[in-house]
């Protein structure tokens, strides 16, 4: 069993000619309006890989957004029963592509502030094999369904996207996993990072490699996985030496949801007694084949493709 713990947003994604300026008003291309939120597409990408039962713990508003969203989860199998509606609005990311493909975007959480450890949670947590978490609810959520978890069961941060973590948080942290980006954020300065940049000024993030950021994370917790976009993603635990899984090469079409895909798929197959190199091995083909496709949740494959494309 997999619980997902995170949000949920509906997006609003309109094409636009340029960015708009300060005070400015542009036309934009046809509204389109799908569901989203880096918890809810890990959660339907957890589910669509099969296996294991999966769960969403989140939040939605009494609007139609949250039936939008509820359909999405229990369509791709995802349980609902932990969803729970508050009288803020669903949570809403306002999106704009240029013609050129570089995306805005404001994220008004709405619900997902409000996103909590209850009792019904509380009940669900102990028969998760993985709980799965990522940073856009309370960080006192994400720290609370991590304690509720039983022992011997993973907890998973995708810590995106990247903020300050609590010591508290640190500690109960099984499995990190972060695109390179948010790597850079989080690895300790100093440590694996000053050995091994020690002609620069104590060492610094922006000049590490991945696998020097890997090492640098392993100081804190003992199992990271850093995705790397289409060269794949680099496993390291403590104590092992750092493992590169390739990405299959594939023509990109949008990339949103990659990421989610990769953190659903990884902790379904973990839930499954997948090692976590054969896990990341079937989560960087999963991300592979939702880049080829447009959206977020529209764009996760099922277990039959991403088995198909781990295999080749
Ligand atoms: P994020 O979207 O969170 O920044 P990444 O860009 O690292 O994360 O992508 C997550 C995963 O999706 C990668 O590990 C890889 O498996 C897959 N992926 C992303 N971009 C590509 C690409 N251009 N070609 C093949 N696979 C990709």
């Amino acid at each position: 069993t997999v619980v997902v713990v995170g949000s949920a947003n509906v997006d609003l994604v309109v094409d636009v000619p340029r960015h708009p300026g300060p005070g400015e008003t542009i036309l934009g291309g046809r509204l389109r309006r799908s569901p989203g939120g880096k918890g809810a597409n890990q959660a339907v990408a957890a589910a669509r890989a099969g296996g294991a039962d999966t769960w969403f713990l989140g939040a939605v508003g009494r609007d139609d957004a949250a039936e939008l969203l509820l359909e999405s989860l229990s369509g791709a199998g995802v349980r609902t029963d932990l969803v729970a509606r508050s009288d803020e609005a669903s949570g809403t990311a306002l999106i704009w592509v240029t013609d050129d493909g570089e995306n805005a975007i404001i994220v008004a959480p709405g619900a997902n502030a409000e996103v909590a450890v209850d009792d019904a949670a509380r009940a669900r947590l102990p028969g998760a094999d993985v709980v799965l978490a990522q940073l856009e609810i309370p960080l006192e959520t994400v720290l609370g369904a991590a304690r509720a978890r039983r022992d011997g069961a993973r907890f998973v941060l995708n810590a995106a996207p990247s903020r300050d973590l609590s010591p508290e948080v640190w500690d109960e942290i099984d499995l990190l996993v972060v695109n390179e980006h948010e790597a850079r954020d989080l690895a300790p300065a100093g440590g694996a990072l000053g050995a091994a940049g020690a002609t620069t000024a104590g060492g610094s993030a922006a000049a590490s490699t991945p696998a020097q950021l890997a090492r640098a994370l392993l100081e804190k917790v003992p199992a990271v996985v850093i995705t790397l976009g289409g060269d794949g993603a680099l496993v390291a635990e403590r104590g092992g030496e750092p493992e590169t899984v390739v990405a299959p090469p594939v023509t990109a079409v949008d990339t949103t949801g990659a990421g989610d895909t990769f953190c659903g798929v990884l902790a379904a197959a973990l839930a499954d007694g997948a090692t976590l190199v054969g896990a990341a091995r079937l989560a960087a083909a999963a991300g592979a084949l939702a880049v080829t496709r447009p959206g977020a949740q529209a764009a996760v494959p099922t277990a039959a493709e991403t088995a198909d494309l781990a295999r080749e």
